[in-house]
Order: structure tokens, then C-alpha cells, then sequence
């Protein structure tokens, strides 16, 4: 039978899917309408379906779906959690990404351990279960008014298909007042005729029709103004109100979009059809502050970038935001240039990195780009220029301290050289016996005691932090006596285990390296301290 009010719990779920092609900018619509939402006093969040095999994004290269996002619970996600966490200033956690392999592993446990009762275990009713119950777990814990759920991949592609199924089933099962399904597509211009063509979003509603789903809201991708001419054409074929036919048209930043969307009424459209109350406006005002000042920066900096997957940004996409965030902050328009670390060598170092007003050295993997990284630290001491190490980042600083300040010409990470005589950074001593590669680092929130006077304690204002962390390596206190005596010293460390997480050199103007990853954590409304302050040296 059908819920007529949702009676066990007053969420309502909304989901997003898309259709035409991927890369509309699922994530970014979703975290729109989640900001207008919330900006109207709404409790809000948002859950990533990835119809992928792999259990979570933790094991592929960044080449594949870009950075792998770290919750504070140590959940390794999409990068569209990232997204969600920088729009709505609110932690996500293991539960906000869900992959079809995690489905399936918990579908596959619960048969060996013999919860069906000798049943033959099928796509559907089992896996389709499996999805509507780590969809409804969001909203169980009663702390959300909506449950934004955004559904990966494309409709059509054969993956998606347990997922379309599971949101027709429980929209069938709630009702219309307690879900609602929003679509994305594009609407392509053709230079050639002049025209703009509905026909592809046409067949794509018709794709989710054949699989029992009416669409409530359309959202078009466009690249030009949609005529309401256009709009009443898609509403008509594609069995919409004409207001619930919603533009979305290409602007210069992500964050422009929550403000799209509300010229387009798409809060009001979503909040009316569920039957919630939609007077009055979102209060929007710190997020245009922050615009106005995002868009007009009274100073620009050239801050390089250096690291191995620089051909795609999305790769470092939390970096980049924190500092469009910290930025901000200091009117000021960061310039990231991004530079390649195998494209760095003795030979040509100094001319690569010359006239940058500030260097970032990323975090990663393996040895390949290794020493164009190292040497970027090298530069950026020598020659005073403010520097901020991630995770590897830091690591390599820290080689490059030992290497040239404490005469210990080998000294190494033994992810790098496993035999070198001075493994300055070193495997931690819980990651010594684990083989398996799939969630097995350091992950997640640690706790960061910070010393008074140095730069970091400078940054935060604070004694105590926690930031997240993903790595395997770490700094080997054994030489951080020799290290603080040369002039690198140790400014934050783990209270619960001495683990250093902050090295920084007191005697330049700003160098810090930090074994967690600070970009997980700035959001618009709340930039990361160390970016603030790592931008404010640049500039001055
Ligand atoms: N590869 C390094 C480690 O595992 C650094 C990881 C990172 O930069 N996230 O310790």
C-alpha cells in the first residue's frame, strides 16, 4: 500500500539524475538546490550513488574520476562529496557514497553468512533492497528534512539500471508528496542551423519513462538563454509543468549556481510539489558576500601548483577551491599555475618556478615526479618564498631538509627507496603488516596539538585541531631532534601517539608542510586558515 503521509519519518528524499551525456554537473545542481534549501532553514543532505564496481574510489588513479575525497570518518569518496561538503559547510560521512561494488559486498556477506534462507539472490528484489536501504538510512536518523540523492552515470547505461529501479520502487512506495525526481540534461546549440535542440532531452525522459519514472522537474544544461517558447515545448513532450522546466546556463563559477537557481524559482518549484512550506526567500547574504568578493579581488598571486597529475584539474579540485576560498578572504584572485613535477629537473628549476609568488606541492603516490617535487621545496626555502607541503608535500620538504641541511645526501621516503640508510619518512608502524590496498591507510579525522608562536598556531588561533588525513608514511621522529636543531621544527603533533603532523621552518617568511589534507576541510563559508594565511604571505 502507499504511504499517504510519510508516517515513520518526515524526510522527504529527492533525487537527481542525468541523461544525454555525463558531466552535466549533477553535483554541483544537486549542492545548489541543497543551499537554497537549507538557506531557507531546511535540514539538509546529500547521498552520491556510483553505479561502479570498485568498493569505494580509494584504490583509482586519479586519472579515472579525478580526487578521492576524505570524509571525517575516513570514508574514501567521490569528489563530489567534496562539493556537497564546500556548498553546505556540513560533514558527510561513509553513508553519502555508496558504490554498486559496496552493494554487492554486502549483498554477497549477507548470502555466505545464509540471511536468505536458501533463496536464489537476484539483481531484484536483493541488490535494489540494498539500494533503497542505504538510501533510506540517511533519512532514518531523522536529522534531515531531505535526502538529496544524486545518481552517478548516465540513464540508458546498463549500470544504472538497479538504481532507476530502486528510486521508481520507492516512489511508488512514498508517494509523490515524500519524493520527487529532478533530471538533468543538455540542450545543445547548433551553430549551423542556429538553434537550440530539445529532441535529446526528449528521448532521454523517454529512456526514464521506459523504466517506469515521470520526471517532476527538468533541468537543462544550455549554453544560451532557453526561450519560454522552448521551455513550453519540453514541458508538453516531456509531461512537465512549464515551471518545472529549469535553466541552467553556463556561468564562470560553480558558485554563481545556487544563485541560478533561485532566479529560476527551482527551491520554490521543489518545496511546492512536496508539499512544504515555500514563502519567503533564502537568506543568500554571506554567500554573495562571499561571490562579491571572489569576483571583484583587488590583488592577483601566481601560486604554482606541482604535482604528477596536473593534466586534470579535477584531480586536485579541493585544493583548487580552498584556494578560491581563501582567496576570498584576502580580495584576492589566485593564479594557479599548474606544473608538472616530471617536467622539473636540476637543469631547468629555477627558470620553471621563477616569478611565482607562492608554492603548493600536492599530495600522491609512488616515486614517479618525485624529485621535480623535492626540488620545488628546495626553491621555494632557498629563495624565501612561501611554501604549503600536503601530505606528500610535506614529505618531500622534509627530504629535501635532510638532504641539503643535515648532510644526509640519501635520506629518502621508503615508499621512494626502500633501502635508503636515512628514512627520514618512513611506513607507520600500524601499516607495517597490511597488504591489502583497498582502505587500509591512515584515514580520517586525528587530532593536531599545535605549538604556541609558530606559524600554524598563528593560522588556526587555536591549541587543538583535527584534520583528515590518507597516507601510509610519516615523519620518523628518531631524526626530529637533528631536524629541529637545523631549523625545521615540528608545530603540530598527534597528542595521542607524538606522530608529527606540522613541520614548518620559523627563520622563512612562510613554510609549512602538513601530513593531513586541510582542503577537505575549507568551504565557502568557512576557508581553510592555512590557505588564508599561506595566500596572505604570497601576497605581501
Ligand atoms: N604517499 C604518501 C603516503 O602514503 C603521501 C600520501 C598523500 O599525499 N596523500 O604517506
Amino acid at each position: 500500500m502507499k504511504w499517504k503521509s510519510n508516517m515513520q519519518s518526515s524526510t522527504k528524499y529527492i533525487f537527481v539524475t542525468g541523461g544525454v551525456t555525463s558531466s552535466l554537473g549533477k553535483g554541483i545542481i544537486s549542492a545548489s538546490l541543497a543551499k537554497l534549501l537549507q538557506a531557507r532553514g531546511y535540514r539538509v543532505t546529500i547521498q552520491k550513488l556510483d553505479p561502479y564496481i570498485n568498493v569505494d574510489p580509494g584504490t583509482l588513479n586519479p586519472y579515472e574520476h579525478g580526487e578521492c575525497y576524505v570524509t571525517q570518518d575516513g570514508a574514501e569518496t567521490d569528489l563530489d562529496l567534496g562539493h556537497y561538503e564546500r556548498f553546505l559547510g556540513m560533514p558527510t560521512s561513509q553513508a553519502n557514497n555508496v558504490t554498486t561494488g559496496r552493494i554487492y559486498q554486502t549483498v554477497i556477506n549477507k548470502e555466505r553468512r545464509g540471511d536468505y534462507l536458501g533463496k536464489t539472490v537476484q539483481v531484484i528484489p536483493h541488490i535494489t533492497d540494498e539500494i533503497k536501504r542505504r538510501i533510506k538510512l540517511l533519512g532514518s536518523r531523522r536529522e534531515f528534512d531531505f535526502v538529496i540523492t544524486e545518481i552517478g552515470g548516465t540513464v540508458g547505461d546498463i549500470e544504472s539500471l538497479p538504481y532507476i529501479e530502486s528510486v521508481r520502487q520507492l516512489k511508488w512506495e512514498m508517494g509523490d508528496t515524500n519524493t520527487l525526481v529532478i533530471h538533468l540534461t543538455l540542450v545543445p546549440y547548433l551553430s549551423a542551423s542556429r538553434e537550440l535542440k530539445t529532441k535529446p532531452t526528449q528521448h532521454s525522459v523517454k529512456v526514464l519513462l521506459e523504466n517506469g519514472i515521470q520526471p517532476n522537474v527538468l533541468v537543462l544544461r544550455t549554453e544560451r538563454e532557453l526561450s519560454n517558447e522552448l521551455r513550453k515545448k519540453v514541458a508538453l513532450f516531456c509531461n512537465v509543468d512549464f515551471e518545472s522546466v529549469i535553466q541552467s546556463i553556463d556561468v564562470s563559477t560553480i558558485y554563481e549556481v545556487p544563485i541560478l537557481m533561485q532566479k529560476e524559482k527551482l527551491d520554490i518549484t521543489v518545496l511546492k510539489k512536496l508539499g512544504m512550506n515555500y514563502e519567503g526567500q533564502p537568506d543568500l547574504a554571506p554567500w554573495k558576500n562571499f561571490l562579491k568578493r571572489f569576483q571583484h579581488p583587488k590583488y592577483t598571486v601566481n601560486i604554482g601548483l606541482v604535482g604528477k597529475y596536473v593534466e586534470l584539474p579535477d584531480a586536485y579540485i579541493s585544493i583548487t577551491e580552498s584556494f578560491k576560498h581563501g582567496g576570498a578572504v584576502n580580495n584576492c584572485h589566485v593564479n594557479l599555475k599548474f606544473i608538472h613535477s616530471e617536467d622539473i629537473d636540476e637543469s631547468n628549476y629555477r627558470d620553471v618556478l621563477k616569478g611565482l609568488a607562492g608554492i603548493l606541492v600536492a599530495p600522491g603516490f609512488g616515486d614517479r615526479g618525485i624529485d621535480g617535487k623535492i626540488l620545488a621545496a628546495q626553491y621555494a626555502r632557498e629563495n624565501n618564498i612561501p611554501f604549503l607541503g600536503v601530505c606528500l608535500g610535506l614529505q618531500c620538504a622534509v627530504i629535501e631538509f635532510a638532504r641539503h641541511k643535515l648532510g644526509l645526501k640519501k635520506a629518502h621516503s621508503t615508499e621512494m627507496s626502500i633501502k635508503t640508510p636515512d628514512p627520514v619518512i618512513d611506513l607507520m608502524e600500524d601499516q607495517k603488516g597490511v597488504t591489502e590496498k583497498g582502505g587500509t591507510m591512515r584515514l580520517g579525522s586525528y587530532p593536531c596539538v599545535l605549538t604556541e608562536g609558530t606559524k600554524a598556531f598563528k593560522a588556526y588561533g587555536v591549541n587543538e585541531i583535527s584534520e583528515r588525513h590518507r597516507h601510509r608514511y610519516e615523519f620518523n621522529n628518531h631524526y626530529l631532534k637533528d631536524f629541529e636543531k637545523a631549523g625545521m621544527i615540528a608545530s603540530g603533533i598527534n597528542p595521542d601517539n607524538g606522530l608529527v603532523e606540522i613541520m614548518e621552518i620559523p627563520s622563512h617568511k612562510w613554510f609549512v608542510g602538513v601530513q593531513f589534507h586541510p582542503e577537505y576541510r575549507s568551504n565557502v563559508l568557512k576557508p581553510h586558515p592555512l590557505f588564508i594565511d599561506f595566500i596572505k604571505a604570497s601576497i605581501s
